[in-house]
C-alpha cells in the first residue's frame, strides 16, 4: 500500500492500531462506537459482556475503552451506601465510580478515569450550571435537546486525542425504565449523526428457561426489542443470556422477530467464572460480528495467551487456603467486589485456590474470636465507614496479632490495627479513631488537616492516586520489588504522627510514607510473619495481567500458615 506524505503525517499524528479503520483520504480518524443496552431484567452482566467484548477486540490489536452511563440522580456513587449499589470504585484521577469500571480495568489492564462514568445527576448538574450561567441565552431548557445534547457530548468525549479506536458505552438499567429514556433518545439521535459503519447497538437480553415446560422462551426478548424499536433503536447484535444452548430454530425466530441478522444472534451461556466470558464470546464470534459491522480490519488472530494461561492456573490450583474477610457489608458480595477479584488474581498467580469466608465484624467478640478465626490461614479486615462493627474488627486483629496469623488491613482495616496496637500493646485503653470517638484522649487515627472545614460529603475525601515511598526490607518493598509506588485512596482519616514514636516502641513499623505531607500509608509489625495495614486500596489496581503484589504476598503468607499448621 502506498501512502501520500499527507497520509503518513496523519498516521503518525494519530496512530491507530490498524490502518484500515482510518478511512482513506480522510483527515479524521473515525472512532467506532458500540452501545450496550440491557433488556428483560437487570443483573444480566452488561458490564462483563462489555468488558469481554473489549478484551477480545483489544486482543486483536485495537485500542478500546469502556464507559458507563448510570441513570440515577446521585452525581456519583460516592455518597451511596454499599448496600445500595455495591462497592464504590475509585480511579487514579479520584473519581468515585460504579463498580463496573473495576471490571473494565481488571479485564483491559488499562486505567479508567472520571470521563468513563457519567450519571444522570452529573448531566443535570452540568446543564443546570450552564443555565445559571446564562449559557442558554433565554431559551427554555428541556430534556430534548439540552439534556440529550449533554449526554451525546459526554458519550463522544473519549473520541478526543486519538487514544481509542473503539468506545464501548454501557447504559445502566434495563430498556423500559423511565430513567434510561434520555440515554436511549441520545443513542437514537447519534444514529442519525454518525456514519452507519461507525456505530452499533448490542442488546443483552435474557432467554428464560421454564422448567415446568422444559423450554427456553424468546418472548421477553421480542418485547424488549420492540421497546427499543419504539424508541427508534434497531439493535444490530443480540446477545442472549441463557442457562441452556439456543437451538438454530430459536435463533432464527429471534432474528425474524427482532430484525437482527441470524448470525448476529448469539448466546451467552452461564459461565463458571466471569473470566471465562471473553473466551465464550470469542467462540460465539462476537468479535468477528462486531468488526464486520463496524468495517474494522484488525489482527487476524486475537492474542489471548496470557488470559488462557491465567485461566489454566485459576482452574488447576496446587494448594488451597482459607481467608477470613472481616467486614460489615458481608451480606452483599458486591460491596467488596474488588477485594474478591484481587484474591482471584493473587490465587491464580500462586496456583492456589483461595476460599473467602465472609465474617460479619458485628458477630465477633472476645468469647468467640478464637473459635471463629483459629482455622483460617489469613484475615483481611475490610475498608468501611462509621462505628458499627469496629469492636469486632479490633478483637479479630488482636487475635491474629497474638496468634501470628497473617493479617492484611485495608484502609479502615489498617486504622483498626493501629487502634488495636495502641490499646493492647501501648495500653492506651481509650485510644480510638476520631471518626468513631470524637472525645477520645488518644486519637491515634485523626481527621486530616485539609478535611477539618469540609461539610459537603460528595467527592470531598482524599481521593485517587498518591505516591508512596517504601522502606527497604519491609514486607511491602519485598512484595512490590521497588520503593516508589502509587496507590489509590478514599478516606478522610489518617494515621496520627503524634503517636508514631510510641507505636514504634511497641513494635509497629511505618514502612510506607507519602513524602509530600509525611503521611503514614503502610504499617507493619515486628516479630510477626505477615502483619500489614495499608491506608490505600490496593484491590482497585489488581488486574488479570497484573495481580496486586500485596495480595500475591498475602496469599503466599497464608499458604505458609496453612502448611505450618499441617
Ligand atoms: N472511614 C475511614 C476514613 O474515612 C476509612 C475509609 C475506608 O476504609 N475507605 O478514613
Amino acid at each position: 500500500m502506498i501512502y501520500s506524505v499527507f497520509q503518513i503525517i496523519l498516521i503518525s499524528l494519530f496512530p491507530v492500531t490498524d490502518k484500515s479503520i482510518c478511512p482513506k483520504n480522510s483527515a479524521k480518524i473515525m472512532v467506532k462506537h458500540i452501545f450496550v443496552t440491557g433488556g428483560v431484567t437487570s443483573s444480566l452482566g452488561k458490564g462483563i459482556i462489555s468488558a469481554s467484548l473489549a478484551k477480545i477486540l483489544q486482543a486483536r490489536g485495537l485500542k478500546v475503552t469502556i464507559q458507563k452511563f448510570d441513570p440515577y440522580i446521585n452525581v456519583d456513587p460516592g455518597t451511596l451506601n454499599p448496600y445500595e449499589h455495591g462497592e464504590c470504585y475509585v480511579t487514579d484521577d479520584g473519581a468515585e465510580t460504579d463498580l463496573d469500571l473495576g471490571h473494565y480495568e481488571r479485564f483491559l489492564n488499562r486505567p479508567t478515569s472520571q470521563a468513563n462514568n457519567v450519571t444522570t445527576g452529573r448531566i443535570y448538574q452540568t446543564v443546570i450550571n450552564k443555565e445559571r450561567a446564562g449559557d442558554y441565552l433565554g431559551k427554555t431548557v428541556q430534556v430534548i435537546p439540552h439534556i440529550t445534547d449533554e449526554i451525546k457530548r459526554r458519550m463522544r468525549l473519549l473520541e478526543k486525542g486519538g487514544k481509542f479506536d473503539v468506545i464501548i458505552t454501557e447504559i445502566g438499567g434495563t430498556v423500559g425504565d423511565i430513567e434510561s429514556l434520555p440515554y436511549l433518545e441520545a443513542i437514537r439521535q447519534l444514529r442519525q449523526e454518525l456514519k452507519k459503519s461507525d456505530f452499533i447497538n448490542l442488546h443483552l437480553t435474557l432467554i428464560p428457561y421454564l422448567r415446568a415446560a422444559g423450554e427456553l422462551k424468546t418472548k421477553p426478548t421480542q418485547h424488549s426489542v420492540k421497546e427499543l424499536l419504539a424508541i427508534g433503536i434497531q439493535p444490530e447484535v443480540l446477545v442472549c443470556r441463557t442457562e441452556n444452548h439456543l437451538t438454530k430454530e430459536m435463533k432464527k425466530k429471534l432474528s425474524l422477530f427482532c430484525n437482527v441478522e441470524k448470525n448476529s444472534v448469539i448466546e451467552a451461556l452461564d459461565a463458571e467464572t466471569i473470566y471465562d466470558v471473553p473466551l465464550l464470546m470469542l467462540k460465539e464470534k462476537l468479535d468477528q460480528i462486531v468488526l464486520k459491522k463496524l468495517k474494522i480490519k484488525a489482527k487476524k488472530e486475537p492474542d489471548l495467551s496470557y488470559w488462557k494461561d491465567f485461566l489454566g492456573k485459576l482452574k488447576n490450583p496446587t494448594t488451597a487456603v482459607t481467608i477470613g474477610l472481616v467486614g460489615k457489608y458481608n451480606e452483599l458480595q458486591d460491596a467488596y467486589k474488588s477485594i474478591y477479584e484481587a484474591f482471584v488474581h493473587a490465587g491464580a498467580e500462586n496456583e492456589c485456590e483461595v476460599t473467602i469466608v465472609p465474617i460479619h465484624s458485628g458477630t465477633i467478640d472476645k468469647g468467640n474470636v478464637a473459635k471463629m478465626l483459629q482455622n483460617l490461614d489469613g484475615i483481611l479486615v475490610a475498608p468501611g465507614f462509621g462505628e458499627r462493627g469496629i469492636t469486632g474488627k479490633i478483637t479479630a486483629i488482636e487475635y491474629v496479632r497474638e496468634n501470628k496469623i497473617p493479617f492484611f488491613g485495608i484502609c479502615l482495616g489498617m486504622q483498626c490495627a493501629v487502634v488495636e496496637i495502641a490499646r493492647h500493646v501501648l495500653k492506651l485503653r481509650g485510644a480510638a479513631s476520631y471518626e468513631v470517638n470524637k472525645n477520645t484522649k488518644d486519637p491515634v487515627i485523626c481527621l486530616m488537616d485539609d478535611q477539618k472545614n469540609i461539610t459537603d460529603m460528595g467527592g470531598t475525601m482524599r481521593l485517587g492516586a498518591y505516591d508512596c515511598k517504601l522502606k527497604k526490607g519491609s514486607i511491602a518493598e519485598k512484595a512490590y520489588k521497588q520503593t516508589e509506588i502509587s496507590e489509590r485512596h478514599r478516606h478522610r482519616y489518617e494515621f496520627n504522627n503524634d503517636y508514631l514514636k510510641a507505636l514504634e516502641k511497641g513494635g509497629l513499623k511505618a514502612t510506607g510514607i507519602y513524602k509530600e505531607k509525611n503521611l503514614v500509608e503502610i504499617v507493619e509489625l515486628k516479630d510477626h510473619p505477615f502483619f500489614l495495614g495499608v491506608q490505600f486500596h490496593p484491590e482497585l489496581k489488581s488486574t488479570v495481567e497484573n495481580p496486586h503484589p500485596l495480595f500475591v504476598s498475602f496469599v503466599k503468607a497464608a499458604i505458609h500458615c496453612n502448611q505450618n499448621r499441617i
